[in-house]
């Protein structure tokens, strides 16, 4: 890959574009290529330098990729560019102590001076109600061999259970919170808080065992 041209990494990408294209619509990437050169030539970026103080917080925090808290989860907690190490993820679950979510969690605390986590899920998240039947449902619409999902399954990989959300998301914000505790390699003095917030208001409460969420 390293010896790959520019010429040639643009006709795999626009390959690819063009069978994404066919199933997906019309990529955006043309578009943002194009904002992206006037961003840069107009100085734009300037208004994100960081301003914040970089140890004000030094807090990582693991959420939802909603997009919703894009920009209401740093506002509403007065996070300014460059004042904490955020992680998300899919209803901010944290399912696996070796993966990837983990394993940046570790790093903020060691490498970042991080040294406090929270742990923020929110009201009304899609992984709540996400189907994993109906998801597979769509990648086989979407051109997903059927039989790859049989033989995954054969192969002992439980895709339904690996697709699954949760049922109350005080729940797994206290199940992600615990799973970041007990983990062999972090301090044993680390403060984790488990929070909700409202996706719409920006209100935050403390996930709470036996919340009707
Ligand atoms: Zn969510």
């Amino acid at each position: 890959m390293a010896s790959i041209t520019r010429a040639a990494a643009r006709r795999l990408c626009s390959a690819t574009l063009t069978a994404a294209s066919f199933k997906h619509g019309e990529s955006r990437l043309g578009a943002i290529m194009a904002h992206n050169a006037n961003f840069v030539r107009s100085g734009a970026y300037n208004d994100f330098k960081v301003t914040g103080n970089p140890d004000a917080l030094r807090c990582v925090i693991l959420t939802c990729m909603d997009s919703r808290l894009t920009h209401l989860l740093p506002a509403a907690l007065n996070i300014k560019q460059g004042e904490a190490k955020i992680i998300k993820t899919a209803g901010a679950i944290l399912s696996h102590p070796w993966g990837g979510i983990m394993r940046s969690i570790i790093v903020a605390l060691y490498e970042l001076r991080a040294s406090e986590v929270f742990v923020i899920g929110h009201d009304d998240c899609g992984m709540r109600t996400v189907a994993p039947a109906s998801v597979m449902g769509k990648m086989v619409a979407a051109g997903v061999p059927e039989d790859r999902l049989r033989v995954l399954e054969a192969a002992g990989v439980d895709v339904g259970k690996w697709l699954k959300g949760f049922n109350s998301v005080d729940e797994s914000v206290l199940t992600a919170v615990r799973a970041v505790k007990t983990h062999p390699l972090v301090p044993p003095d680390l403060k984790v808080a488990g929070l909700v917030i409202d996706p719409v208001t920006g209100a935050l409460r403390e996930a709470a065992a036996g919340a009707a969420t």
